[in-house]
């Protein structure tokens, strides 16, 4: 059975692995030479060894599974093809709009968009029922969340979503209705208005001390670098588009990552971010941990509002934040471990001294007390 993903970056260098690891051939296309070189040198040393942290590896060479091209017609006999091109909404739509005209009909679109509802990418397909979320957590080989769904895709290719997804090694949450942002990435955007208060008192070292206390295995920033700068400034812009000033940064937090991205310092990718990067592996000076009360806030809070919203459950809000950050704990065991009365208290303090709507205590959070 012949897969394909497009884009060879960060994410789908190791969605590719792990469905060639999973015995599926594959196909990987990129527009850059450079970015497949890349790709498959990953493919033989640092995807392999995430492989098998996660418990997953089953071969010790996945390139032979694995066509490295340039060319979307390589992917004509795919049954499954992911996008994992730039978070960006036009060229994820010329994107799948091509693929509808070289695969085959049954052939299933999936998107790994950060962003965007699968319903405003699938907008310009023939059949966009056929389009489905696809979403994972970095590193992918190693992170066992998929979000998967839409509103508008077709019930057997979900089902059929489920199936590959849970073949690969990984745990499928499917989300029907839409928002951007999906579940997981709307509280690590309220994540991030909260760290760049904190960033104003503390250095980036502190904050990720504080997190791992917490039971995160990482920090944010290290999170920020392994995800990459330029995605998250993308992911920033998508937001500001679908919820106005709601996640938008500080003036200074914004243009200091504008910054990053005109000087390369990416993260991971490009071996500097908000830490050093050698050899995969992030230097992160020793620090005493701070006070991160204002992330932590930020991120029960729009759990407790994806819930009123009826985008998930609050088991699966709870689940999703532990399979994608790997933490012991669920964002709604974190209110049982600190108290609501406590994050209610620090919501209102926040509120009232930033006026940011992300520290605006949600309904059902007030109603807890
Ligand atoms: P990346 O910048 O590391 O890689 C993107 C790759 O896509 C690049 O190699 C680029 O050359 C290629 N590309 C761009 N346009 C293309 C096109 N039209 N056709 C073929 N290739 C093209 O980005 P990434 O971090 O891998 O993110 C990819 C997608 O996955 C984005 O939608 C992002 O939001 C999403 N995502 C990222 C993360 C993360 O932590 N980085 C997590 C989950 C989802």
């Amino acid at each position: 059975m012949k897969v394909g993903v497009v884009g060879a970056g960060t994410m789908g260098a190791g969605i590719a692995a792990l469905f060639a690891n999973a015995d599926y051939d594959v196909v990987l296309v990129d527009i850059s030479e450079e970015a497949l070189r890349k790709a498959k040198e990953r493919h033989k040393s640092e995807i392999l060894k995430e492989l098998e942290e996660a418990g997953i590896k089953k071969r010790d060479e996945i390139v032979s599974r694995i066509t490295y091209t340039t060319d979307l017609d390589n992917l004509r006999d795919c049954f499954f093809v992911v996008e994992a091109i730039k978070e960006r909404l036009e060229p994820k739509r010329e994107l799948v709009k091509k693929l509808e005209e070289i695969v085959s009909d049954e052939c299933i679109i999936a998107t790994n968009t950060s962003s965007f509802k699968p319903s405003e990418i699938a907008e310009v397909m023939r059949k966009p029922e056929r389009l489905v979320l696809f979403h994972f957590s970095n590193p992918p080989t190693i992170m066992e969340l998929v979000e998967v769904g839409g509103e508008k895709v077709d019930a057997a290719v979900l089902e059929k979503t489920i199936e590959v997804a849970k073949k690969i090694g990984k745990t499928p949450f499917v989300i029907r209705k839409e928002c951007r942002g999906h579940i997981l990435n709307r509280m690590l955007g309220a994540s991030g208005v909260g760290a760049s208060y904190v960033l104003y008192e503390a250095l980036p070292e502190e904050v990720d001390a504080a997190i791992k206390n917490l039971g995160m295995p990482k920090g944010f920033f290290e999170m920020f670098d392994l995800i990459g700068v330029d995605v998250c400034v993308d992911v920033l812009d998508s937001f500001e588009e679908a919820y106005g000033d709601k996640f938008k940064l500080p003036k200074g937090m914004r243009f200091f990552l504008n910054k990053m991205v005109e000087w390369g310092k990416l993260g991971k990718k490009t071996g500097e971010g908000f830490f050093k990067w050698v050899e995969g592996k992030p230097v992160i000076p020793e620090a005493e941990p701070c006070d991160v009360m204002p992330i932590v806030a930020a991120i029960v809070n729009e759990a407790f509002k994806i819930v009123e919203e009826g985008i998930g459950d609050k088991e699966t809000v709870n689940e999703i934040y532990r399979t994608a950050t790997g933490s012991y704990a669920g964002v709604f065991d974190i209110v049982e471990l600190l108290g609501a009365k406590t994050i209610l208290k620090a919501l209102e303090d926040l509120y009232e001294r930033t006026g940011k709507e992300v520290f605006k205590p949600a309904r059902s959070l007030k109603e807890l007390q």
